[in-house]
């Protein structure tokens, strides 16, 4: 029995009183996500306990049956991973963005005027090229626009250190501090201050800000990283469930913990992980992935986006264009087992991640389909499977795709 898994980011939501004090998901009309949840049994789930504001990546992992409190150690090893960088055990990446800061180090745009990509990559490169620390390897790859990921190589390094990017436009680049006494903590901080100043240095002087200036562009002069993280080694989820899987997603931080947990990356023209994203091509590549995979995680950042814009209207919207996507695999809870559910709620009222428990449905043959009719948070409280953790729902998933083993005799 095969399993798909879709995840619909930030999906779960509070009451909005200019909706009636519905929640987006109770004000959307989608018959997709209904007919899973009357096919199936419904729950609630808390990704990772109750009252926990999960991130997305910790979510994920609990998801997956990862304990994120065991292997979650930063986001930045995802963000690498989801660019394809080659993370080692040990590694320790950043996000990294290039922005632009005056003589004083004040920022000045976080984004450096939102730098093209090719100005981007030519920046990052001319700091492989010439930033040389002793003791340690380090590697920066770009990402999109401004984005990129840094990676220091090398012995005695901790996670454990804080970010240099002020988050705001106006405020100098923050030192990196130690958040622990360990002496790999301070080591750490005093690499990525030096780092942080021989690349203002480097990028200062480069010619492709030269240029910029001479364009009347903003300088991209100067790098601030955030999201220290370390390369934890985990079991690949192929050995863990002898299940072989894929992950069909936009965004790089999905495939990054896809690639973390030895998932293949299916990667579908149009997926981009933004409200553009071409849906129905994304349902196509899990249908037609179900042929050599035996689970294929569907990924989908929309909801989540809409809910950080706190614009319930664009929720709502987002979640019936992906339902409508969702009519192609329908069909397949004839044969295989459907799990439709999120990674965490993002209240449009808040703008952020809440501990909200997300609603879960599992349709499927042989299943034990309760009197949940609708895919909602309220609704499905009330279904067969009340209320679960994250790290429940794997366990779950292969009893009833008949792939677990007895405990004891
Ligand atoms: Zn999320």
């Amino acid at each position: 029995m095969k399993i798909v898994l879709i995840i619909c980011d930030g999906l779960g939501d509070r009451p909005i009183k200019d909706i009636g004090f519905r929640t987006p998901l109770e004000a959307s009309r989608k018959p997709s996500m209904d007919f899973i949840a009357a096919n199936g049994i419904c729950g609630i789930m808390d990704p990772i306990a109750p009252g926990v504001r999960p991130g997305s990546a910790p979510a994920h992992l609990a998801i997956f049956g990862y304990n994120p409190y065991e292997c979650y150690r930063g986001r930045g090893v995802f963000e690498a991973l989801g660019l394809g960088v080659d993370v080692k055990p040990g590694d320790l990446t950043f996000r990294v963005n290039l922005a632009t800061v005056d003589g004083n180090l004040t920022v000045i745009d976080r984004r450096a005027g939102r730098i093209g990509s090719d100005d981007s990559s030519m920046l990052f490169r001319l700091l492989n090229e010439e930033l040389r620390i002793p003791g340690v390897e380090v590697y920066f790859y770009p990402g999109v626009e401004h984005r990129g990921v840094l990676v220091i190589r090398g012995e005695g390094l901790s996670w454990m250190v804080s970010d240099t990017d002020p988050e705001r436009d106006g405020a100098s680049i923050s030192m990196c501090r130690p958040l622990d006494e360990s002496i790999e903590a301070r080591r750490t901080a005093e690499l990525v201050n030096r780092i942080s100043i021989d690349a203002h240095r480097i990028l200062s002087k480069s010619e492709v800000n030269r240029r910029r200036a001479s364009e009347g562009k903003l300088q991209a002069n100067a790098i601030l990283v955030r999201g220290a993280s370390f390369y934890e080694h985990v079991s690949r989820i192929d050995e863990r469930y002898g299940l072989k899987a894929c992950c069909i997603a936009g965004g790089p931080l999905y495939k990054g913990v896809a690639r973390y947990l030895g998932m293949d990356v299916i990667e579908v023209k149009g997926a981009t992980g933004t409200y553009e994203s071409d849906f129905k091509a994304k349902v196509e590549a899990c249908t037609r992935s179900l042929e050599n995979y035996d689970l294929v995680y569907l990924h989908f950042k929309a909801t989540d986006l809409a809910g950080e814009d706190g614009n319930y209207r664009r929720k709502i919207e987002m979640i019936e264009r992906i339902d409508d996507a969702l009519y192609r695999i329908i069909d397949r809870v004839e044969d295989c087992i459907i799990t439709l559910t999120a990674d965490h709620s993002t209240p449009c009222s808040i703008r952020t991640h809440s501990a909200d428990p997300v609603p879960v449905a599992i349709a499927g043959p042989d299943i034990r389909v309760d009197d949940v009719g609708r895919f909602e948070e309220r609704l499905c409280a009330k279904g067969g499977l009340n209320r679960i953790r994250g790290l429940d729902l794997m366990p779950i998933l292969l009893d009833v795709a008949n792939l677990t083993h007895k405990y004891g005799a």
